[in-house]
């Protein structure tokens, strides 16, 4: 897993630390499905002394919608939820697409890298167009893979903590970075790997994929009472006793999860202890469970929530750092390319 360069006094130098880059969608608050898909990972990365890079991918929004609808706000929003889960804004770099011209301007060179077969092919892709709020596709739809290749490629990341939805693109990503090597001869840019969790795809109160734009999360900050009525409105069957069967049972199965995943519990113990306790008792447990688990990360949220201007703060900060390392990947890009 060592791209970059090794420099000839290696021996002396420390081994430069890992690079792990993540992002979201402005869209909408981080839910659960976030938290245990990637946020969790993100927190436990950092932990460990990693450069960890956090993309609030702002123009991505445009590929299913036709406005982005209070993007700043949403962005400072992502913030605060990052820094409730625990992400040290000290350590980490959190930052805005718009806000790095070099970094949108790797699209190009690696646009040409990709094939219009392989960007209609991509099954997320597909889903996301299924989904779309657009009466059209757009053409980024179709592209912002290969933007995420440069989110992920500017600063030469190793590690992407990704949900199942993401396993397409991360592959995209590292076809580029291998094509472009063998394109140039170099080997400037480095293959990263995807880090799945224990939940990479946790699926919301309708029985699919939890996302900011279904109307099927359990957002982190929402309030406990918002818990226990978005929970109570999850989609249940006619079968009144409860057990854990995801392939038939998906609505059912998906609460179970929520709960087995707050508690720390096997999914199994967790349904059968309920059993005919039916979806009522169900609904209450999940609640009490998910209320539980979030609680410090909702105190903190509230806490971080009144200063608006540190938010905005540590984006800026977030910019500058990653302006300056795209700026220097870029050059690099460049110079392989032989331009001026
Ligand atoms: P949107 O509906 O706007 O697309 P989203 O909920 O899908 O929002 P994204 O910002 O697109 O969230 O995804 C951010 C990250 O969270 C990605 O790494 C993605 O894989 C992960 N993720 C999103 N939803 C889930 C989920 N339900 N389970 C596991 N990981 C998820
Ligand atoms: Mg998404």
């Amino acid at each position: 897993m060592h791209h970059r360069p090794t420099p000839p006094t290696a021996a002396a130098t420390p081994a430069p630390r890992p690079r792990v880059l993540a992002g979201d969608r402005p869209t909408g608050p981080l839910h659960l499905g976030h938290y245990f898909g990637t946020l969790q990972n993100r927190v436990r990365l950092q932990h460990t002394g990693v450069d960890l890079f956090l993309v609030i991918a702002d123009y991505q929004v445009l590929t299913d919608r036709d406005v982005a609808e209070r993007p700043a706000e949403h962005a400072e929003n992502l913030v605060l939820d990052y820094l409730a889960a625990g992400i040290d804004p000290e350590r980490a770099t959190v930052f805005t697409h718009s806000a790095v011209p070099a970094l949108n301007q790797l699209l190009l060179p690696f646009l040409s890298l990709v094939s219009v077969a392989e960007l209609s092919r991509n099954p997320t892709v597909k889903d996301e167009i299924a989904h779309s709020r657009q009466a059209a596709v757009s053409g980024l739809m179709f592209s912002y893979p290969v933007h995420q290749a440069a989110d992920i490629l500017f600063c030469k990341a190793d590690l992407v903590p990704v949900g199942q939805d993401q396993i397409p693109h991360l592959e995209l990503t590292r076809t580029i970075a291998r094509r472009f090597n063998d394109r140039y001869r170099t080997d400037l840019l480095p293959q990263p790997e995807p880090l799945l969790s224990a939940a990479p795809l946790l699926l919301g109160t309708d029985g699919t994929k939890m996302s900011k734009s279904r109307g099927n999360a359990v957002p982190l900050g929402a309030t406990e009472d918002e818990t226990a009525r978005l929970i109570r409105a999850a989609t249940t069957d006619a079968d009144r006793h409860i057990t854990y069967d995801p392939a038939r049972r998906p609505g059912v199965s998906a609460l179970v999860d929520l709960a087995a995943h707050c508690s720390g519990r096997d999914p199994h113990a967790v349904a059968e202890q309920i059993g005919p306790g039916g979806a009522a008792r169900l609904k209450a447990t999940v609640t009490e469970a998910v209320n539980e688990h979030l609680r410090p990360l909702r105190t903190r949220r509230a806490e971080l929530a009144a200063d608006r201007g540190h938010l905005r703060a540590v984006l800026a900060a977030g910019n500058r750092r990653a302006n300056a390392v795209a700026d220097a990947t870029l050059a690099e890009v460049r110079a392989v390319m032989g331009s001026v």
